[in-house]
């Protein structure tokens, strides 16, 4: 058991919208949040430092940003925010209150989050280096991270702004897109919902699905179907992408009989599903048959346990926008406050 004094008010696990709003929150209600922001990876399947803007160029929908802002400066400020008002943030070089700079970043390594106990109070964090720390409150703001194809210089062209993304509503409105021949790969809702998303800027949209069947529900798919923007390239999959700064086309390989094609493009779009970065809870909270957080009550950020909360895409498969995660972050941030109030805990 913890000395009392070495337990946090509430540690917050997870550095996108979410994460950094629920730190800006909780440290101006003076809890000193202590952030563990995750370790950059270079493949991005697990947490992200910055969530997943940190794979987005221009962010151009972000309420503030008038002339837009790109995902990495963005976060930077949330983060620069969050240290203003006390934000602790766990690092290789010990407990950081620095100010990461917006263009420039950091010089020290943020700390992942291994494991976490919550099956006793205070509850148990275990850092990547497998140091202990105690909470009375938690914020889960873990995010989920797009499913990529996993092909050759398809994260390349995603993370400098070439013409690849994971999220046609973020950044299918940029002006590179204008007029061009955009091809959205999947065949379940989102892929549906972003190709007609797409149609109001591109001059075709493709829709590339492994199969001759959308899984897109009825009424959705018979509106991509009936668009006459929108052309179904069925039993393909993309087994390479073009382009040295910019996407120029994808080789097509067809699932029934293996013959390859070329696509001349001008975008690209990934719609093949998210994996919340929820495999370190698993046991330990509630999470639904997707393994995104399970909240108990959908207005509020609590979860199946008392004084856990969950804000962000870790529990929204639904809207997953910045602004979306930002606004779960405080919600969280106000809850975990007045669950520590209700418990006596200063
Ligand atoms: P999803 O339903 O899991 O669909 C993923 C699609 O990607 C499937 O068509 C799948 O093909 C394809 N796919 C997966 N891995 C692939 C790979 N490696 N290569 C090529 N294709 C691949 O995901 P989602 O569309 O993001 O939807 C997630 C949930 O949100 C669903 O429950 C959906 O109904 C819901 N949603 C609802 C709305 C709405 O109602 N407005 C909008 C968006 C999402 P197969 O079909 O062959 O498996």
């Amino acid at each position: 058991m913890p000395e009392s004094d070495n337990v946090e008010r509430v540690i917050i696990i997870g550095s996108g919208p979410a994460g950094w709003t629920a730190a800006i929150y909780a440290a101006r209600a003076n809890l000193e949040p202590l952030v563990f922001a995750g370790r950059p990876k270079t493949v991005p399947t697990t947490i992200l430092p910055g969530g997943q803007l940190m794979l987005t160029t221009e962010v151009e929908n972000y309420p503030g940003f008038p002339d837009g802002v790109t995902g990495p400066k963005m976060m930077a400020y949330f983060e620069q925010q969050a240290v203003r008002f006390g934000t602790r943030i766990v690092t290789d070089k010990g407990l950081t209150p620095d100010v990461s700079n917006a263009d420039d970043g950091h010089s020290y390594t943020y700390h992942d989050c291994k494991r976490v106990d919550l099956s006793k109070k205070p509850f148990l964090v275990v850092g990547e280096d497998d140091k202990e720390y105690f909470a009375h409150s938690l914020i889960i703001a873990t995010g989920a991270t797009a499913n990529w194809l996993g092909i050759e210089n398809e994260l390349r062209l995603a993370m400098s702004g070439g013409g690849v993304s994971a999220c046609a509503v973020c950044d299918g409105a940029l002006p590179i897109f204008r007029d061009k021949k955009l091809a959205v790969v999947g065949g379940g809702d989102s892929a549906v919902e972003e190709a007609t998303y797409l149609t109001k800027f591109a001059s075709t949209v493709y829709m590339i699905h492994r199969r001759d069947q959308l899984r897109a529900s009825k009424i959705m798919a018979q509106r991509a179907l009936e668009n006459p923007k929108i052309e179904m390239l069925w039993n393909k999959t993309v087994v390479d992408v073009f382009g040295e700064n910019m996407i120029t086309g994808a080789r097509l390989e067809d699932t029934k009989t293996g013959e390859q094609s070329t696509l001349e493009l001008g975008g690209l779009f990934m719609a093949i599903g998210h994996t919340p970065a929820t495999t370190f809870l698993e046991g330990q909270l509630e999470l639904d048959d997707k393994k995104y957080v399970k909240l108990k009550d959908t207005y509020r950020s609590t979860t199946s346990v008392d004084g856990v909360f969950a804000a962000g895409d870790v529990s929204d498969s639904v809207y997953r926008q910045a602004v979306t995660a930002a606004g779960m972050g405080c919600k969280a941030a106000i809850d975990a406050e007045r669950w520590l109030g209700e418990q006596g805990i200063e």
